[in-house]
């Protein structure tokens, strides 16, 4: 079970605001997208959230308990970047247990919960191969395995599929629901493309310039667009 809530999350750089007071909610098990184009802060909000970055103002809370000064490897979060880089090398399977490893978790039992992961993710022939001798998108799922068997409450993607091709996104998305059913875990997924918004989202967030401009099921969003600049970002006919 994991909830998520910002209440008033802020962030400035320097004499720049690029969050600018954000409240949202993201219930158990949701898989909720955010969208908004380059620049709007979603990556800085994502940082937030798994604690990379501090907030400069706002309450970030994980089942009701503020986090915000709970360091990263505590918040029971665990995000998958857009530029995963895995080990060169590692095989497979020392990437995906390395933060077992760190963490002083036994042999036997990393073996086991990276199988565990291998197997949702069909890396299981795999496993004793280095990176280089793997296409793009069997690295994503290692950059994806890494996070599972850290059986985080939330998942946190940063545009994880952006580096693939249009054929193997499509094929990641339906892989990204499966896990997502397989999992019971909450996800939060940032993408700038519409389509993987409205395919994967249980909620939209529409962000712009900092601030949410509007949440909502896709079709909600798609049929009742609060401005113009969610009707343009959406696709809709507003
Ligand atoms: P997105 O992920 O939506 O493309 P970002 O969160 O990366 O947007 O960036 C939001 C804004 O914050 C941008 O204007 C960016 O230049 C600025 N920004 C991000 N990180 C820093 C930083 N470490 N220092 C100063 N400005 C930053
Ligand atoms: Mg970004």
């Amino acid at each position: 079970m994991a909830t998520l809530q910002l209440h008033n999350i802020t962030k400035r750089f320097g004499d720049t605001e690029v969050i600018k007071g954000i409240n949202l909610e993201v219930n158990d098990r949701e898989f909720v997208v955010f969208v908004g184009p380059s620049g709007c802060g979603k990556s800085t909000l994502m940082r937030m959230i798994a604690g990379l970055e501090s907030a400069t103002d706002g309450d970030i809370l994980i089942n009701g308990q503020r986090i915000n000064d709970v360091g990263p490897a505590d918040r029971g979060l665990a995000m998958v970047f857009q530029s995963y880089a895995l080990y060169p090398h590692m095989t497979v399977e020392g990437n995906m247990g390395f933060s077992m490893r760190l963490a002083g978790v036994p042999k036997e039992e990393r073996r086991a919960k990276v199988l565990e992961a291998a197997k949702i993710l069909q890396l299981e022939p795999l496993l004793d191969r280095k990176p280089k001798a793997l296409s793009g998108g069997q690295r994503q799922r290692v950059a994806i395995g890494r996070a599972i068997v850290r059986n985080p409450s939330i998942f946190l993607f940063d545009e994880p599929l952006s580096n693939l091709d249009a054929a193997l996104r499509v094929q990641m998305r339906i892989e990204l629901a499966r896990l997502h059913d397989e999992l019971d875990a909450t996800m939060i997924y940032v993408t700038h493309d519409q389509i993987e918004a409205m395919t994967m989202a249980d909620k939209i967030v529409v962000l712009h310039d900092g601030v949410v401009e509007q949440v909502g099921s896709p079709m909600a969003l798609y049929h009742h667009p609060c401005n113009r600049f969610v009707a343009g970002f959406i696709g809709s006919p507003k």
